[in-house]
């Protein structure tokens, strides 16, 4: 009973979703035993396959890929924080509500990306596809309101420690995997398969 081939996928016509395939496989399940052959239970192999929609982040998640890293910021010259500038990207200003100019972060985050904090981990979360220990940091730029959670690929971080962002260019999967961090100095052929720096 293998479902596979027909795995789930999704197009968009009109600006709808149009699921086609199966979203969720159950497989044949098997029985728990004890060492007396008593029945305790079954185990029940499921299968799903989830929709994550981007709806207006879309961009930042297609930029990377082209080593880009964008941010957002509020022009509204009504609001208290105008000029205020987010990354994580936010769609809307979390201030007035207005929505939010697109902007190009990327010369900023080779100019002043610094670890602001960081935290190693050897357990992980299911469906974790990242080399463990993972190194996650947490970045702050000149300029920028807001600190970006993210990982280091290279190195080991410390507090105040100068990094630069690489991008996944060669099979991007177009998740927030595809944006790593490395040392400020570290040289090409130390990057991770399939990642580069920004041109
Ligand atoms: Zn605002």
């Amino acid at each position: 009973m293998n479902n596979q081939n027909n795995r789930g996928t999704v197009k968009v016509v009109n600006g709808r979703y149009r699921p086609e395939g199966k979203f969720h496989i159950a497989y044949p399940n098997t029985p728990i035993y004890d060492e007396n052959n008593k029945l305790m239970g079954v185990t029940n192999p499921r299968d799903l396959t989830h929709i994550h929609s981007y709806g207006g982040e879309a961009i930042f998640f297609e930029s990377l890929k082209d080593g880009k890293l964008l941010g957002t910021q509020c022009n509204n010259p009504d609001c208290e924080h105008t000029g205020n500038i987010a990354i994580p990207f936010k769609i809307h200003c979390p201030d007035c509500l207005g929505k939010n100019t697109v902007i190009d972060l990327t010369k900023k985050a080779y100019e002043s990306a610094t670890v602001h904090t960081f935290m190693i981990t050897e357990r992980t979360g299911a469906f974790n596809t990242l080399e463990k220990p993972i190194r996650f940091i947490n970045i702050e730029f000149e300029g920028v309101d807001t600190i970006l959670m993210s990982y280091m690929s290279v190195g080991e971080p410390e507090i105040g420690m100068k990094v630069v962002p690489i991008f996944k260019t060669v099979d991007p999967t177009f998740t927030i995997l595809d944006m790593s961090w490395v040392p400020k100095g570290t040289a090409d052929d130390q990057l991770p398969e399939g990642f580069s720096f920004s041109e």
